[in-house]
C-alpha cells in the first residue's frame, strides 16, 4: 500500500501552528508522510523547526506576505485567506497526484472550514484539528443547534449573573462562554466562520473532530455530540521540545540561567499569548501587582506589532527598572521549556488552549486571567473543573485591579487550604496528562486508530 500522505492546512497564528507541528510529528512517528501548508507570512517567521523526515512545507500566499498592517481590515484578511487558500489547495491537491504522492487526507485547523469544501471536491477524507477545548467546541455546537436565542436570552444584561445548562457540560455562566457568542468581543465574521464549521461537518455523514484532548480530561464533553465522532488526539503539546517552532524572536534565553537561579517554586510566570492586547491600564495594573507581591517573575510582553496593532504590548510599559529590580521582561520565551523549570511556581495566564494544556502538562497552578474567544472557558475548566487555579474578577469596567491579583497570586501561593488544593490537583493533572500521552496512551490509541480509519476509507 502507498505511503499515507496527509496535508495540514494552518491557520497562520501561534496557537494553531504549535498543535498542528506536533500533530504533524505523531502521524510522521506511525508512518504517514505530512505536508505542512500555511501562509508565507507564518511560515517565514517559523523559527528553528528542525528537518523532520516525512514532513515538507508547502507555503501559499493569502496576499499579505509581509504581515497586516495598521488599519487591516479583519473581515477583508479572512475573505483572501479563503479565496487564495481554496485556490492554493486544488492546485497542491492535483500537482501532488500527478507527482504519485496523492493527498490521502485533509486535516484542517480551525477558521478555515472551506478546506473541506475542498477536500470533498476531490473526493479526499477530511477531518478539523480543534484547537480549543471539546467543550468549546460543544458550545458552539449548541449555540447554532437550538440554543443561541437561551444563549442570548441569558447574555443580556439583566440575566447575566443566571447559568445556562448545555447537555453534558459544567453551567456556563456568561463570563465562562466564548466572547464570541456571549456578546463581551463579538467578531461576526469569526462567529460565522464556526457556523459554516459546524454546517461543514452536519453535512458530512462520518464527519471526524480531532480535538486537542484527551479523555480523561474532557470524557462528557467528547461525547456530548452524537453526530459526530469527536476523538481526544492531544495534548499536543512538544514535550521534549522537538519539532517546535516560535513566530515571535526571543532577544536570548538568558532567562533559562535567572531561572536556576531562584528557589524551588517561587517564580511567577506570567504571559497573554501570541495575541491578546491588553489595555495600557491592565498592564499598569499588572506591573504594580508584580511589585506589590514582592515575588520573583517572568513576565512576557511582545515587543512586534501584530494583526495590525499599533502599539506594542512593551511600548505600553512603564516603571520597567522598578520591575526589573525583582524580575525579568522577556519579548518571548520557551514556555513549554520555562513551566516545567523547578523554580516556576505559578502561571498568571490568559488561558489560551495551548498554555492551559501546557500548564497542565507541568503541573503548574494558573491565576487565570482570561481576555476573549475560548479563555473565558478554558479559565471556568481550570477554577471548576479540574480546580488547577482562580480566576481573576475584573471591576465593573472590566478592568482587573493590582489588590484582585495580589490576592489571588496569595491564593495559589500561599500556604492556606486553596493553595495546597490548587497545587495537589496541579500534581495530579501532570500524572493523569503524561499517561495520555506515553505510548499506548489515549493520543496513541486515538491516532492510530483514526490513521487506520483513513487508509480504511481511502480502499
Ligand atoms: N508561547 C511561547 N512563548 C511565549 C508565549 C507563548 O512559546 O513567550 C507559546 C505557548 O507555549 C503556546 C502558544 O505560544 O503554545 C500560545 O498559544 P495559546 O493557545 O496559549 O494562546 P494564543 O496565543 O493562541 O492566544
Amino acid at each position: 500500500m502507498p505511503q499515507p500522505h496527509f496535508l495540514l492546512l494552518t491557520y497562520p497564528a501561534q496557537g494553531h501552528i504549535n498543535p498542528s507541528l506536533q500533530f504533524a510529528k505523531h502521524l510522521i512517528r506511525v508512518g504517514v508522510r505530512v505536508t505542512f501548508m500555511t501562509t508565507i507570512s507564518a511560515r517565514s517567521r517559523m523559527t528553528k523547526v528542525p528537518a523532520a523526515q516525512g514532513l515538507s512545507f508547502s507555503p501559499f500566499s493569502d496576499g499579505y506576505d509581509d504581515g497586516m498592517k495598521p488599519g487591516d481590515d479583519i473581515d477583508r484578511y479572512l475573505s483572501e485567506l479563503r479565496r487564495r487558500g481554496k485556490e492554493a489547495l486544488s492546485e497542491f491537491i492535483i500537482t501532488s497526484e500527478n507527482e504519485g504522492k496523492p493527498v490521502t487526507c485533509i486535516v484542517y485547523s480551525l477558521l478555515l472550514p472551506w478546506a473541506a469544501q475542498v477536500a470533498r471536491e476531490h473526493h479526499i477524507p477530511s477531518a478539523i484539528l480543534w484547537s480549543q477545548p471539546a467543550t468549546v467546541f460543544d458550545i458552539y455546537y449548541f449555540y447554532f443547534n437550538g440554543y443561541e436565542s437561551a444563549i442570548k436570552d441569558q447574555t443580556n444584561e439583566s440575566n447575566s449573573k443566571c447559568s445556562i445548562k448545555l447537555p453534558g457540560l459544567p453551567p456556563l455562566a456568561t463570563r465562562d462562554l466564548p466572547s464570541f457568542c456571549n456578546g463581551s468581543n463579538v467578531y461576526h465574521s469569526v462567529l460565522a466562520l464556526f457556523q459554516e464549521q459546524m454546517e461543514v461537518l452536519a453535512e458530512e455523514s462520518d464527519a471526524k473532530v480531532l480535538v486537542n484532548t484527551f479523555d480523561a480530561l474532557e470524557p462528557e464533553a467528547l461525547k456530548a455530540i452524537d453526530k459526530f465522532k469527536m476523538i481526544g488526539i492531544g495534548p499536543l503539546i512538544p514535550m521534549d521540545n522537538s519539532l517546535r517552532t516560535d513566530l515571535f524572536q526571543s532577544d536570548s534565553n538568558d532567562y533559562l540561567q535567572w531561572l536556576d537561579s531562584k528557589p524551588k517554586s517561587s517564580v511567577v510566570y506570567v504571559s497573554f499569548g501570541s495575541l491578546a492586547v491588553l489595555a495600557k491600564q491592565q498592564v499598569e495594573e499588572i506591573a504594580r501587582a508584580l511589585i506589590a507581591g514582592g515575588r520573583p517573575f517572568l513576565w512576557v510582553v511582545r515587543n512586534q506589532k501584530d494583526g495590525g496593532q499599533e502599539e506594542t504590548e512593551e511600548e505600553k510599559l512603564s516603571c520597567r527598572e522598578e520591575l526589573e529590580q525583582l524580575g525579568r521582561i522577556v519579548p518571548w520565551c520557551s514556555q513549554v521549556e520555562v513551566l516545567s523549570h523547578p523554580s516556576l511556581g505559578c502561571f498568571v495566564s490568559h488561558c489560551g488552549w495551548n498554555s492551559t494544556l501546557e500548564s497542565l502538562v507541568a503541573g503548574v497552578p494558573v491565576v487565570a486571567f482570561p481576555q476573549w474567544t475560548d479563555q473565558g472557558t478554558n479559565a471556568k475548566l481550570i477554577e471548576d473543573v479540574w480546580k488547577t487555579g482562580v480566576r481573576v474578577t475584573g471591576n465593573e469596567e472590566g478592568l482587573v485591579e493590582r489588590g484582585e491579583i495580589v490576592r489571588c497570586l496569595d491564593l495559589v501561593m500561599g500556604g492556606g487550604e486553596k493553595g495546597k488544593e490548587v497545587r495537589k490537583n496541579a500534581r495530579k493533572w501532570k500524572e493523569l496528562t503524561a499517561e495520555a500521552a506515553v505510548e499506548g496512551g489515549s493520543l496513541d490509541m486515538n491516532l492510530q486508530a483514526f490513521v487506520a480509519d483513513v487508509a480504511q476509507s481511502c480502499k
